[in-house]
């Protein structure tokens, strides 16, 4: 019974020894001469599995590496013909594309796994092909993740050649015409001189970069990029090759430059560490040949390729083991020229297929279409201590960022902001424009930032202190601010200096405008103003023959005229009205016939010019209405004269200031006094943009006369000052207070045009403008900005100088108009109007009177009386007698006969009760 079963084992141990793998499997590896390290890591890998026996436990791999030419299929074939003749059951490599798809076809006929670690951009789920690089296309999202966590709207794609553009696809489908801008450039090879194209990348401003070149040639083209000044610290690059940790980078390190690179294999994995070292042992025993540069790869200078190299033979490995497991494997050798294959290479391909494990390209897994899949890449960052991983990216999770960008800072706050600015140092661009920026004074040689003094220089001074910076400044020496050419789209002046890269803040009288918005960065406003006007300081001129008018508006001499002459014409009809003024022209006549009235026209209109003269006159009113009236216009004479004379004394101090222009509405009206503004300044901006009829003309006034536009502020200034009023300066309202305050013979004329404010300028989306701006706000709330302005407009530079001459004179006299002196017309009518009334009274009263003392009817005497009065004519009236008395009278009238009679006329329609009066005295 013991017996049969041990047979039947020995029998099964025969039958599963004659169904296992020969003592020795060989497999091929073809490389190129430049490849060493990676056939040395094919022969280590074979060796690591032969020495782990867990991994195939009977049988011994041999490593057949061949060395073959690039371009030579011929070769190349030849030399695996002959592999296969050796019984050899796997082909790693080669790298070239040019031979890799003959080796192929060899072993897809034969059904012998072929094994690559190449970049194929075609790769495809071939019969009997396995690639342990990952596939292209998902390995391209890598780059489009990076690009949109960089916030990048912008970019430029340098590829070497066009395999790298289709490994690049997915970033170039990026482009949008309304999101994302991809230029594409190659690095066309002029004998290893790539500085041609670079220089353009660096003329277009371009600050984005994914450079896709072979290592071979990566750091030649870094370090010409960095010779053309494409590697300064605002430009970001993303380099595509995996073995960008392979480089000496420590040149590029300190400059500031953002690269961004990606890794597959992790040199913090402690396998590729383990493995290393069993290299290095390897050699140390005299295993390996002592040229075989083991000793030198460490972790950070192990290429892609060569772990890959390694990893494949380690899945090979494995693969054949489970094969073996699963079947009898026979290997007999291959005749390319006659029709056959290895029965077990499409099972080992696919047990390869199948396979997971963990290399030194981290893990290894393939998809269902052979893809490698679920792969890791370490996203690292070159600093100044090397390169840092920060962060990984898988393909089912994208991008894992373990720290953020520097551009992503614009959210920080002031405090944060301080502690990334502490160290920087800012070119800081500004102009030589008073009070902003002066070139110092001084005996001795300045030099750097000591040159420099002014407005601008101080402010910069105070904000770096606040926030830690350190600046070096540098002069626009055209002096140009920046505009806008809306034909080209291109900016001038210190804004383009800043989109270029050549300053990092611009500081002057910069005002903030929509369209510099739209290129720059601004802080807050430090200082706020609006466009005005400089002008020649209104002469002294002749005084005019007529000056004695201009203490009263034209207005006033208009209803002073009117209250004259209605003033008298009313006192003449009052004084016909008034009983009172109608007197006895002969005192010695105790009962006259006549009376007298001293009020004719002729002599009212005398009694008012006479008061209003303050001179007087004989005449006196005497009744009360009369006075009245005569009260209340010397009262409105006095006031009048007063004022008159109060407003004359100030008239003729100022009366010679005067100025040709008092607005832009005046400047517009005339063609005689030229005006300008400073050339490509907001101050143009402003008149050219503005759909204001006045301004426009303006405009148009200046485009037409090219030459009134100035390069500086100060060639305005000097061209107002020596034109002699022929020309005026348009001008911001801070620049005129400070010319104001040391030409004295200049001054603005009107008010502001309109309203904005200068601020820091820096470029778009800088990250420091939020610090930027709280620093100035700071300096505002301390008051610090304020005696900055009065340090350097009025003590500074000649700061004062015509202060004597601004107190002197500078109130304006204005001529009285009819609101300063109506009150006193209102008391005249008012008074005149009741001395109507009392007149009318006055009249009654006596008539009523008369009619009872008379026994005369009153009615027809009233009527008498009025229509006596309204007559118009005659200062003569008869008086009024009893009945009896007329009769006597009207007897004598009848002896005196018609002659006599012919010599008087009637003293009104109804005269003849009266009596007649001699015409003599009717004058
Ligand atoms: N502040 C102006 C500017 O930023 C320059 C002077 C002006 O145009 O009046 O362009």
């Amino acid at each position: 019974m013991n017996s049969s079963w041990i047979t039947i084992a020995i029998l099964g141990l025969i039958a599963h020894w004659s169904m296992a793998l020969p003592d020795t499997v060989k497999i091929g590896g073809l490389f190129e001469a430049s490849e060493e390290l990676d056939m040395m890591a094919f022969r280590q890998s074979v060796n690591k599995i032969n020495m782990d026996r867990t991994i195939l436990p009977r049988t011994k791999l041999v490593a057949q590496p061949n060395i073959v030419t690039r371009h030579d299929s011929f070769t190349v074939a030849d030399k695996v013909c002959n592999l296969l003749g050796m019984k050899v059951i796997g082909i790693f490599g080669p790298s070239s594309e040019f031979t890799s798809e003959d080796v192929e076809s060899i072993c897809d006929t034969m059904e012998i796994p072929h094994v690559e670690t190449r970049w194929d951009l075609y790769q495809r789920r071939g019969t009997m092909l396995l690639n342990l690089l990952p596939y292209p296309p998902a390995m391209a999202k890598v780059y489009v993740d990076l690009v949109k966590a960089w916030k990048w709207k912008q970019f430029t794609v340098i590829y070497e050649n066009d395999d790298g553009l289709v490994r690049l696809s997915e970033l170039l489908k990026m482009y949008d015409p309304k999101g994302y801008t991809v230029t594409v450039r190659q690095l066309d090879d002029e004998d290893g001189n790539y500085r041609h194209v670079l220089r353009k990348i660096k003329r277009s401003g371009e600050t984005n970069i994914v450079l896709d070149c072979s290592i071979d040639i990566l750091y030649e083209v870094l370090k010409q990029a960095q010779q053309v000044g494409l590697m300064a610290s605002h430009h970001n690059y993303i380099i595509t090759n995996p073995d960008l940790h392979t480089l000496d980078l420590e040149p590029f390190q300190y400059g500031g430059t953002n690269i961004t690179g990606v890794q597959l294999i992790d040199p913090a994995d402690p396998l590729v560490n383990t493995t290393l070292n069993e290299w290095r042992d390897f050699e140390r025993a005299g295993k390996g040949r002592m040229d075989s540069g083991y000793h030198n790869i460490t972790p950070s200078t192990l290429r892609m390729g060569t772990a890959l190299m390694y990893d494949a033979v380690q899945l090979f490995g494995r693969a054949l083991h489970q094969l073996d497991s699963s079947q009898h494997v026979a290997i007999k050798p291959l005749d390319c020229f006659t029709q056959g294959n290895w029965e077990h290479g499409f099972s080992l391909i696919n047990f390869m297929r199948v396979s997971e494990m963990k290399g030194l390209s981290g893990a290894i897994h393939f998809d269902n279409q052979g893809f490698r899949t679920n792969f890791v890449l370490n996203i690292v960052e070159l600093t100044e201590y090397g390169l840092i991983q920060i962060g990984t990216w898988n393909s089912t999770e994208g991008l894992n960022l373990t720290r953020s960008h520097a551009t992503d800072g614009i959210s920080m706050d002031v405090g944060e902001h301080m502690e990334s600015l502490q160290n920087k140092t800012f070119v800081v661009l500004t102009a030589l424009s008073p009070p902003y920026g002066y070139l110092k004074h001084s005996a001795a040689k300045l030099s750097g930032n000591d040159r420099f003094e002014g407005f601008g220089i101080d402010l910069i001074h105070e904000v770096s202190l606040l926030l830690g910076f350190n600046y070096t400044f540098k002069i626009q020496h055209d002096g140009v601010y920046g505009s806008l050419n809306r034909k080209t789209g291109q900016w001038n002046g210190m804004i383009r200096e800043l989109m270029d890269y050549r300053a990092d803040l611009a500081i002057t009288d910069l005002t903030i405008t929509y369209d510099r918005e739209g290129a720059a960065d601004f802080t807050m406003p430090f200082m706020n103003l609006g466009i005005s006007i400089l002008y020649k300081k209104p002469t002294k001129e002749p005084p005019s023959l007529f000056s004695f008018l201009s203490p009263f508006s034209r207005e006033v001499w208009m209803y002073m005229l009117a209250a004259y002459l209605g003033v008298s014409i009313l006192l003449f009809f009052m004084a016909r009205i008034s009983p009172a003024e109608w007197n006895n022209p002969y005192p010695c006549i105790e009962e006259p016939d006549t009376l007298e009235n001293q009020f004719s026209l002729k002599n009212s209109l005398w009694f008012t010019i006479g008061s209003l003269m303050q001179q007087g006159s004989e005449i006196a009113p005497i009744g009360v209405s009369t006075r009245m009236v005569a009260g209340i216009w010397w009262f409105f004479t006095l006031i009048m004269v007063s004022s008159y004379t109060a407003n004359l004394a100030a008239f003729l101090t100022v009366e010679s200031m005067s100025s040709p222009i008092k607005s832009a509405e005046d400047l517009a009206k005339q063609n005689v006094i030229k005006y300008g503004a400073k050339r490509d300044g907001s101050t143009a901006a402003f008149f050219r943009d503005s759909n204001y009829s006045t301004y426009q003309r303006m405009w148009d006034f200046m485009i037409n006369n090219p030459d009134v536009f100035t390069s500086s502020n100060d060639e305005g200034v000097n061209r107002v000052k020596n034109s002699n009023g022929k020309y005026a300066f348009l001008m911001e309202s801070t620049s005129i207070e400070y010319v104001v305050e040391r030409e004295c013979d200049v001054s603005q004329v009107g008010g502001l045009l309109d309203a904005k404010g200068y601020g820091i300028a820096m470029r778009k989306d800088s990250s420091y403008r939020n610090a930027l701006s709280a620093a100035v706000l700071k300096l505002q709330e301390v008051g610090k900005l304020y005696a900055l302005k009065v340090k350097w407009w009025k003590e500074k530079r000649g700061g004062g100088a015509c202060r004597d001459d601004a107190s002197k004179g500078s109130g304006a006299a204005s001529e009285l108009g009819l609101p300063n002196v109506g009150g006193v017309f209102v008391v005249l009518i008012g008074g005149v109007a009741l001395a109507c009334i009392i007149a009318w009274l006055e009249l009654i009263y006596k008539v009523a009177m008369n009619s009872i003392k008379n026994r005369t009817p009153f009615w027809p005497e009233i009527k008498d009386e009025i229509r006596f009065v309204f007559k118009c004519h005659g200062s003569t009236k008869p008086v009024r007698k009893k009945d009896d008395e007329k009769e006597e009278k009207s007897g004598a009238e009848e002896e005196m006969g018609e002659e006599v009679a012919a010599d008087f006329i009637p003293l009104s329609p109804y005269a003849t009760p009266y009596g007649y009066v001699k015409k003599e005295r009717m004058t």
